[in-house]
């Protein structure tokens, strides 16, 4: 795998969230369109989509880490991975070992890591001798179709192999979330809300969210009304089962 080097890697997103991308570009490669690949490309870092696929790591991601938080006089509470990457990017073990060398990091400084991914969650995190058993994981799952992953994110995990690492970790005493984002509506995929919600019912917490990233959902007629009823449904599933949920549509 190719590599980049940084000069800084810790920063505030517009969320206001303290984040770290150690990683420049994803082999993922969204269609929705992925937002980070939309601003990469008009900030002109990177020049089309196949390059944005050809992932670079930050080779000098822990020293900068390590740097900065030593520097730090009040140790942030939890740090994000990753806004414009993939942590656990599917078929790159180089980003995979980075991304659990960069969590030991942190949690040996007392600061969590809140990671969000649609790749493989690896089974070591659940060993409570080296990261911290107050880290969040979460998986990115908007769909149970293979058809529609291969369709809108070529390169992402199959969801199976999604849901059980993220189960394994849930089993393994570990906080865990999905997030269900962009959720699509019936033109661009025809699906069950409820059987999406079941398959990840073992979750601490559930994110719902709509597909904000074109115009596809507006072709929709009553894609508000759509989307206001299928936050209920979430809502309710949520509630019954104790789960925390997080609406944003
Ligand atoms: S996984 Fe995230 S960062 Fe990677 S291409 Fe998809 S949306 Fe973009």
């Amino acid at each position: 795998m190719d590599t980049i080097t940084r000069k800084t890697l810790i920063y505030k997103s517009g969320l206001g969230i303290l984040c770290i991308n150690h990683v420049r570009g994803c082999s993922h490669g969204c269609r929705y369109p992925c937002y980070a690949y939309m601003i990469a490309h008009s900030h002109q870092q990177v020049k089309s989509y196949e390059e944005w696929c050809k992932p670079l790591l930050v080779e000098n991601a822990a020293e900068l880490l390590t740097k900065e938080l030593s520097r730090k006089r009040v140790m942030p509470e939890r740090i994000h991975l990753c806004l414009s990457t993939d942590p656990f990017m599917y078929g790159y073990p180089e980003v995979t070992e980075m991304s659990l060398k960069l969590i030991r990091i942190m949690n040996s400084c007392g600061v969590q890591a809140s990671v969000l991914t649609k790749g493989i969650l690896p089974a070591e995190l659940t060993d409570n001798t080296k990261y911290s058993t107050e880290n969040t994981f979460g998986i990115s799952l908007v769909s149970l179709s293979e058809d529609f992953r291969t369709q809108w994110e070529p390169g992402a995990a199959p969801y199976a192999e999604r849901i059980s690492a993220l189960k394994y970790l849930q089993e393994g005493g570990l906080k865990t979330l999905i997030h269900i984002e962009p959720y699509p509506t019936p033109n661009i995929l025809k699906q069950d809300v409820t059987k999406l919600l079941e398959a990840g019912s073992f979750a601490d917490t559930i994110q719902f969210g709509g597909w904000n990233y074109n115009n596809l959902p507006k072709q929709f007629p009553g894609c508000p009304e759509f989307y206001r009823n299928r936050a209920v449904i979430v809502e309710q599933f949520c509630t019954e089962r104790g789960i925390q949920c997080s609406i944003f549509v």
